[in-house]
C-alpha cells in the first residue's frame, strides 16, 4: 500500500483489496469490483442487523460493566479491579473469543483474549483500559457515578467514555463478526487495568509476551471525534511529564501573627515559584522546555485550520467568556501541536471550615506538562524538577519527584492500517474523516511500536465534552452505536488492504 498510487477515495468506495484493484482494473475491468462490492454491501447488511437485534443488550451489557467501580488509584477499590477484570473477560468468551485470561500483575490485572481464525490472516490487537479514574468530587454529579444512567441519549457513568464504553465497542464488533461468520482478521483485545496511574506494569507485561501480543496493527479506542458531523482520526497523542513540588518552610505551622512577616511562607513561595513558568505570553519559561520541538509545517497548521471550530460554542461548553493559552496560536493547535504545563492540584496550611491564622510549614503541588513529537518524557520530567529546585529562594528547601510520564506519539497517514481506519469511518459516516493531533497522552503507545514493532491506529469515538476525568462523565448513545458499527468495516478494509 505504501505505493501509493491507488486513489484513497476508490479504495474506501469499493471496499476492495488493494491488489485486486489493481489487477482487475487492468484485466477484469468493472465486474469483478462491482462483485466485491456486493459481497461486502451483504455483509454491511448483516452486522447492522444484527446490531440491531442486539441493541438493547449490548447496552445492557455495559451498564453492567459501569457499575463496577474500577478506580485504580484507589487501594479500597483493589477487590472491584479483579471483579471488573474477570467481568472483562467472561464479555470477550461470550463474544466468541477462542480463549481469554485475567493474568495478575504486582498491580492490577490486566485481561487478554483472542480469537484466531486463521494464522496466516492479519491480526489486530485491541487495547484500552477497564480501569477509571476517580469519581470525585462527587457532590457535583447528578447521578452516582457506578450507578449508570440514561438521559437525553447520554450513558452517563464515570468511564462510559473513558474508556470502558469505548473498548466494549470492540467486543461487541468481536460478537458480531463472530455471529455473522465474517471475521477477515485474527483479534487479540489487551485490556489493561492501569492506564489511569500510568501503565506502571504494562512494560513488563509487553516485553515478556512478545509473542502472544503479536500482530499487524493496534487499535485503541480511547480518544475522541470532532463531532459526528466532523469525523475524524487522532494521528497522534501527547506526552507526559508529571511531577510533584513540596515546598518546606518552617520546621512547624507556625502562629502567623507572631511569626508572619519574618519567615517565608511555602505557599507563598510556591505560588511564585508556579507564576513563574509561564511569561506574559504563556510562553512556558522552564529552560529548554521547547528546544526539541519540531515546529508544524504551514501546510499541516492550515490543514488545522480547517477543521471546524466554533470559539462560542467551545465557551459555552465550558462555561468561560475568554479563552487562555500560548499567543500565536489557535486552540487546536494549543491542545495539539504545542506542548502545555498545567497545575493539577495544590495544597497546603488550614483548608478545613472556618479559620485557622496559621504560617504553614509545608505547601504542595502536583503540575505536568504535555509533550508533543520529538519532546523527551525523561528529559523535560529532569528539567521540571531542576527548575523548581533551581529557583527557590534562600530560607525553604525544595523536594520534587516524579509521578508517571509518556513520550508523545504519532502514527503515519500513509499506514494500510490508518487508511482502513480512514475507510471505514467514512463507510459509517458518509464522510472523508480529518486527520487531526489529540490533546491527550496514551503513554503505553511508543513503547507498543518499540516492544512489537507495529503501528499503532487511533480510532476514538468520543467527544471533547464527554467530562472525561471530571463529574457527569457520559459517552452518547449514539457514538457507542456508531463505532460498534465502524469496527467491523476497519477490520474488513484492513485485511484487504494487507492483501
Ligand atoms: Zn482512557
Amino acid at each position: 500500500m505504501s505505493e501509493g498510487h491507488i486513489d484513497h477515495e476508490q479504495v474506501s468506495v469499493i471496499s476492495c483489496r488493494v491488489s485486486s484493484i489493481r489487477h482487475l482494473i487492468t484485466d477484469n475491468g468493472q465486474l469483478e469490483l462491482a462483485y466485491f462490492a456486493s459481497l461486502n454491501l451483504n455483509y454491511m447488511q448483516a452486522w447492522k442487523d444484527y446490531q440491531e437485534k442486539n441493541k438493547q443488550r449490548f447496552l445492557d451489557e455495559l451498564l453492567g460493566l459501569l457499575s463496577i467501580p474500577s478506580v485504580s488509584a484507589r487501594t479500597e477499590n483493589k477487590a472491584d479491579m479483579l471483579t471488573c477484570a474477570e467481568a472483562v473477560k467472561e464479555s470477550l468468551l461470550k463474544a466468541g473469543a477462542d480463549k481469554a485470561e485475567v493474568i495478575p500483575t504486582v498491580g492490577h490485572p490486566i485481561v487478554y483474549g483472542e480469537k484466531i481464525v486463521d494464522p496466516k490472516l492479519p491480526t489486530v490487537l485491541v487495547y484500552g483500559h477497564y480501569d477509571v479514574q476517580p469519581a470525585d468530587p462527587l457532590e457535583l454529579w447528578h447521578s452516582g457515578p457506578f450507578e449508570p444512567v440514561i438521559r437525553d441519549g447520554k450513558i452517563y457513568a464515570r468511564g462510559s467514555a473513558d474508556d470502558k464504553g469505548q473498548f466494549y465497542m470492540h467486543v461487541k464488533a468481536l460478537e458480531i463478526l463472530v455471529s455473522t461468520n465474517s471475521m477477515t482478521t485474527n483479534i487479540k483485545f489487551c485490556i489493561e487495568g492501569e492506564e489511569e496511574v500510568g501503565s506502571p506494569n504494562l512494560a513488563k507485561f509487553v516485553s515478556a509476551n512478545k509473542e502472544k501480543l503479536r500482530s499487524d496493527v493496534i487499535l485503541i479506542s480511547d480518544t475522541a471525534m470532532l463531532g459526528m458531523d466532523t469525523p475524524s482520526i487522532d494521528i497522534g497523542v501527547r506526552g507526559l511529564s508529571y511531577i510533584e513540588v513540596e515546598v518546606t518552610g518552617a520546621n512547624r505551622d507556625l502562629h502567623s501573627g507572631v511569626y508572619g512577616g519574618a519567615v517565608a511562607n511555602p505557599i507563598t513561595i510556591l505560588a511564585q515559584m508556579i507564576a513563574s513558568c509561564h511569561d506574559a505570553n504563556n510562553h512556558i519559561t522552564i529552560p529548554g522546555f521547547y528546544d526539541d520541538v519540531v515546529e508544524s509545517t504551514p501546510e499541516e497548521r492550515n490543514k488545522m485550520a480547517q477543521a471546524p471550530y466554533d470559539e462560542d460554542a467551545y465557551k459555552k461548553d465550558l462555561g468561560v467568556s475568554a479563552l487562555w493559552g500560548e499567543k500565536g496560536y489557535s486552540t487546536h493547535e494549543r491542545t495539539g501541536i504545542r506542548p502545555t504545563l498545567e497545575l493539577n492540584g495544590i495544597w497546603g496550611g488550614y483548608t478545613g471550615e472556618g479559620s485557622k491564622t496559621v504560617l504553614p510549614s509545608k505547601a504542595f503541588a502536583k503540575i505536568s506538562a504535555r509533550l508533543v513529537p520529538n519532546q523527551s518524557s525523561t528529559k523535560i520530567t529532569a528539567k521540571l524538577i531542576a527548575y523548581f529546585k533551581s529557583i527557590a529562594p534562600a530560607g525553604v528547601t525544595i523536594n520534587a519527584v516524579e509521578h508517571h510520564g509518556g513520550e508523545p506519539y504519532m502514527t503515519p497517514i500513509d499506514s494500510i492500517a490508518y487508511k482502513a481506519a480512514a475507510a471505514a469511518v467514512k463507510d459509517a459516516f458518509g464522510k472523508e474523516p480529518i486527520p487531526v493531533r489529540g490533546g491527550g497522552s496514551i503513554p503505553i503507545c511508543s513503547l507498543f511500536e518499540s516492544e512489537l514493532g507495529v503501528k499503532i491506529v487511533f480510532m476514538g469515538f468520543g467527544l471533547d465534552s464527554d467530562a472525561l476525568h471530571s463529574p457527569n462523565e457520559k459517552y452518547d448513545l449514539v457514538n457507542f452505536y456508531k463505532g460498534i458499527e465502524t469496527i467491523p468495516y476497519f477490520h474488513r478494509h484492513f485485511a484487504e488492504m494487507s492483501k
